[in-house]
């Protein structure tokens, strides 16, 4: 299927979803310099909207617009209400949200400067990004021939386009090798994060996930330490290796897309009984719930729509 919109906010002004077109020699076509988000919106008790963390996504989109030296030219004001406007101009209480920055068309090369700067956020309606299947039974990945970018190959706070030919190239493998996802390793062999996830591994009472180091820091990631130190679990920011995913009693993905994602297996081998555990489905249960406002000390990341 495929987006279902009317309107996409484009440059300071919502146009029809037909006439949100850009020129073929736009820069970041051509080279991959421009950065996004990804945000979700949640029907709330009163039947509107809320958007899910909008302040630290729009903030990142900021940092990464900055970090490619190409500052946003719009306000925090501007940009949230260019998410709010364009989920209430089609009609989405339950979306996926996408701001990007992109580079359009007036020079070409790659020392090229004097760009026209574009700032678009569409919206579109997107369900479980591993299947539904995936959420209740939890996906099969498998580790990944990519390696995650090398820290002076890329920006790994930034969520920059050309990023993610990385992460394609990953996704592509796994899949047509019969799994869900990828999992990727850094250049020194330690586990990483999936193509657009980011991975908890459960063992005994203790919970880890690599450190913010070499791995696009999530926000959901955030939200998921916030849930396991709030329910008393220890959670160690620590790198490791595959091999623990092998010996793991239990293991998830987490990601503004793909929320609380049990893992079940990896490489061949089922984390723990095969099927998701008690820590994941207490984090899924709590996350899902948090996004519908239905969580009071989590209540404060809901920006309510119209
Ligand atoms: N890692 C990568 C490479 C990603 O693209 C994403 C999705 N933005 C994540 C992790 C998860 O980040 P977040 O929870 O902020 O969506």
């Amino acid at each position: 299927m495929g987006i279902e919109a009317d309107y996409v906010w484009f440059d300071g002004e919502l146009v029809p979803y037909s006439q949100a077109n850009v020129h073929v020699l736009s820069h970041t076509l051509h080279y991959g310099l421009g950065v996004f988000e990804g945000v979700r919106a949640y029907p709330q008790a009163n039947g509107k909207a809320g958007v899910w963390c909008l302040d630290e996504h729009l903030e990142r989109f900021e940092l990464s617009a900055r970090m490619i030296r190409y500052p946003c030219p719009y306000s925090r004001e501007q940009l949230v209400e260019a998410c709010i406007a364009t989920l209430e101009a089609n009609g989405h209480t339950e979306a996926y949200l996408r701001p990007l920055l992109f580079l359009g068309e007036k020079f070409m090369g790659l020392g090229a400067r004097n760009n026209p700067v574009h700032v678009v956020v569409a919206t579109w309606p997107w369900g479980a990004y591993l299947g539904d299947e995936g959420m209740q039974k939890g996906v099969r990945i498998k580790t990944s021939s990519f390696t995650r970018h090398h820290p002076n190959a890329a920006l790994q706070r930034a969520k920059v386009v050309g990023h993610y030919v990385n992460s394609i190239l990953a996704r592509y493998e796994a899949n047509d090798d019969g799994y869900d996802e990828a999992l990727m390793l850094d250049h020194h062999g330690f586990v990483a994060e999936g193509t657009g996830e980011n991975v908890f591994v459960v063992k005994g009472s203790s919970v880890m996930t690599p450190p913010a180091l070499n791995i696009l820091p999530g926000i959901t990631r955030w939200r998921v330490i916030d849930i396991l130190r709030h329910e008393g679990i220890e959670v160690h920011e620590t790198a490791f290796t595959r091999d623990a995913f092998y010996v793991a009693d239990e293991a998830f993905m987490v990601g503004t897309a793909a929320e609380i994602t049990p893992i079940r297996e990896v490489d061949r081998r089922t984390v723990g009984t095969g099927e998701p555990g008690p820590v994941t489905r207490l984090v899924q249960k709590i996350y899902l719930d948090a996004v519908r406002g239905k969580v009071d000390w989590l209540a404060h990341h809901i920006t309510a729509g119209r």
